[in-house]
């Protein structure tokens, strides 16, 4: 009897052959087979008489073929199968490229449903590379036909008989991991109903409930698991954080904390005095001033004898921080270090074991921090900024770090609210809604290329006046040549220092350089040693250089609102009035509109919600990789609603059972989608 460990090569049907293949897309257990879910779907259900076919319009036809199928060997690798197929209503020319194989499998005489894009003209219809397969066999069509994620070597073909088979294989034994009730009070359908239609449809209907079903299920467990964490930290006891007397660390500040930030910080100091671990999101749009948020709960821990460590995403703003708080903190007796990749080997043993030792209060770094074997004398808080970069499992890894640091999450992107509930469903959440005094909106524009000369002179105008200005020039898409979005940035670097501003200091900084050629390019525009930094969106998150007075973007149709938004509060940061250029040629109406956004808002999380309406969430996590445990079918972009129910669900499930008790596979299930994404509950 199989379970759903069951290794894919015992599965009846399936074998070594078949499961080696399967294994390259990951799928290894018959669980694996019969979740891995179709990315789309195609609708073939209905059949049209070859009169029927519009040319240029996919669609199936059925039709016998004529006469026996030819095949003609053009060049090496290049075969043709021809054959002509017929119906009371017409004539459908048919070429398969490469598939010699078919010349014997496809018999004349014999009625076949033929399906792909329809060419030729009225009177004689033509195919090439059409689906196919006979008629009533209602595998490839007569149905709608689940369309799966591919890697070489598997087709559509094999991967939907596996499929096929596996689900046959465990149609018995499917735990429902829903309970009954919340089953039927969600009027959800059965496990079994449900795996069985969102691979093999049997209308759109069914669809739609076996997707709804699917992904109700999967924030539900989902939710269930963010809760378990919680609870987990709340039965944590820790040494509770005593008083801390301010004063000191205010005073050595260069200007008064807003209302908002000291808000922040007392919610945060209000955590780590109640003896459980805090773990809180600090939100704040872009220059609200997270950093002083973070500086001052440094200060509260280190003054409880505790270290503190302070994780940013990138080696740039690793360094920055350092360098921006260590003037800050070590006048205050707060001894500071910084830990990055690019440290030697024999660097990193001395920090840690001087972090061992105890002899180091304060670190900065980039993830190198909590990876790496670094080991703390005594942690007492970590604090990561511009958080959306790092997962539920690093946060689970963190707070795993000693013993149970406390934890303040900095969030760079304001995150519509659906978002973050899933994102940031296991922490508390301070917001900064308040920006610094004195801050004037940054002016933002939209223009085409034909704006160039005037953009330039007014960068030169602006420069004259001793401001300093980024352009940004967009990272080039993974699939096209590598290299050549570094090619993009040094050669418009060359060409306006060339022809442009041959007066004026023009550098570059791009995402291949080394961490310590960034640095010392950085260094440079923020000592004012250059005027003009050309860059990719290396500079988009949290680099701080209030004297940049102007930030233009290049092809800014080709980037994410989130992120314009987030590259506009490179600039705004001063005294002055700055200024955001958007550059487009693009005239898509839709691509204008979205750009236009920029132009009327400054608000961030308006920003961020209509980037999620438009773009979907790809954008706040990057493909596939959000690291969220189990969200396959689950848009979380659009099923907000579901979202509240699932939440609701989970929520009063564990009212009346906390342990999970009574549903023991809906505890398994949840703990092994956590462990997908390295999270454990032991
Ligand atoms: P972000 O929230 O984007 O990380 P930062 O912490 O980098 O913002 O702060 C943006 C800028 O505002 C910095 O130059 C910082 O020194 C300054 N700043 C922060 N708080 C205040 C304040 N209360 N008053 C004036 N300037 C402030
Ligand atoms: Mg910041």
């Amino acid at each position: 009897m199989a379970d759903l460990k069951t290794d894919v090569r015992f599965i009846k049907g399936i074998g070594e052959q078949r499961a080696k293949a399967l294994g390259k897309l990951g799928i290894r257990t018959l669980r694996d087979l019969v979740s891995w879910f179709p990315r789309r779907y195609e609708d073939r259900t209905e059949t049209r008489r070859v009169a029927e076919l519009v040319p240029g319009e996919t669609a199936c036809a059925a039709a016998m073929i004529a006469s026996a199928p030819t095949v003609s060997h053009v060049r090496k690798g290049l075969d043709l199968v021809k054959l002509r197929a017929v119906d009371e209503t017409g004539v459908l020319d048919v070429t398969f490229f490469n598939q010699s194989w078919l010349k014997n499998s496809l018999r004349p005489g014999e009625t076949y449903v033929f399906c792909g894009k329809a060419e030729g003209n009225l009177f004689r219809r033509r195919m090439t590379n059409p689906v196919v397969e006979p008629q009533g066999r209602r595998e490839a069509t007569g149905r709608i036909v689940p369309v799966y994620p591919l890697t070489a070597g598997v087709s559509q073909l094999i991967l939907s008989r596996s499929v096929r088979q596996g689900l046959d294989a465990c149609a018995d034994i499917l735990p429902d991991v829903l309970p009954d009730e919340v089953r039927r009070e969600h009027q959800l359908c059965r496990v079994g109903y449900a795996y069985e239609n969102i691979h093999f449809p049997e209308s759109a209907e069914a669809l739609d409930l076996a997707r709804r079903r699917l992904a109700f299920e999967e924030l539900f467990l989902f939710t269930l698991g963010l809760r378990r964490l919680r609870q987990r930290r709340e039965t944590v006891e820790v040494e509770p954080f005593g008083p801390v007397d301010m004063e000191a660390f205010y005073a050595a500040l260069p200007f008064s904390l807003t209302e908002a930030q000291r808000r922040c910080i007392g919610e945060a100091r209000a955590d780590m005095v109640s003896g459980r671990p805090m773990n809180r999101l600090c939100q704040g749009d872009v220059g609200s001033g997270k950093t002083m948020v973070a500086a001052a709960c440094v200060y509260f821990s280190v003054k409880n004898g505790r270290q503190a460590a302070l994780m940013a995403p990138t080696e740039i703003l690793a360094r920055q921080h350092y360098e921006g708080l260590r003037p800050l903190m070590e006048p205050l007796g707060i001894r500071c270090a910084l830990l990055t990749g690019s440290n030697t080997a024999k660097e990193k043993r001395s920090l840690s074991a001087a972090l061992a030792a105890g002899e180091i209060d304060f670190v900065v770094g980039t993830h190198a921090l909590i990876t790496g074997g670094v080991e703390y004398r005594s942690l007492g808080l970590v604090v990561t900024d511009e958080q959306h970069r790092f997962g539920v499992a690093q946060r689970a890894a963190l707070a795993g770090k000693g013993d149970h640091p406390h934890t303040l999450v900095m969030s760079a992107t304001p995150i519509p609210r659906t978002l973050a509930l899933i994102l940031y469903g296991d922490l508390d959440v301070s917001v900064i809604d308040q920006l610094p005094p004195g801050r004037r909106p940054v002016q933002t524009s939209l223009v085409d290329s034909g704006y160039h000369p005037r953009i330039y002179s007014f960068l030169r105008k602006l420069v004259r006046e001793g401001r300093q200005a980024y352009i940004v020039c967009p990272q080039v898409a993974e699939s096209e040549e590598a290299g050549d979005d570094r090619k993009a940035v040094t050669e418009y670097a060359a060409q306006l220092q060339r022809e442009v501003f041959p007066d004026l200091r023009v550098a570059f900084v791009h995402g291949k350089m080394k961490p310590k050629e960034k640095d010392a390019v950085m260094s440079a525009f923020t000592a004012r040693e250059t005027d003009i930094l050309v860059s990719t969106t290396v500079i988009e998150v949290g680099v701080d250089v209030p004297n940049a007075a102007v930030m233009v973007v290049e092809n800014a149709e080709r980037f994410g609102l989130s992120q314009l938004h987030q590259l506009r509060g490179r600039v705004g940061r001063g005294a002055w009035q700055s200024y955001c250029v958007l550059v487009s040629d693009n005239k898509n109406e839709e691509t204008r509109q979205r750009l236009r956004v920029m132009v009327k808002t400054a608000d961030g999380f308006r920003i961020a919600e209509e980037d999620l309406r438009l773009r979907g969430p790809g954008d706040f996590f990057g493909q596939r990789q959000h690291g969220l445990p189990g969200l396959r079918v689950a848009d979380i972009g659009c099923d907000a609603q579901l979202l509240k129910e699932a939440q609701g669900a989970a929520d009063a499930l564990l009212e009346r059972d906390p342990d999970l008790k009574t549903c023991p596979a809906t505890a398994e299930r949840m703990a092994e989608l956590f462990a997908e994404a390295d999270v454990t509950f032991s």
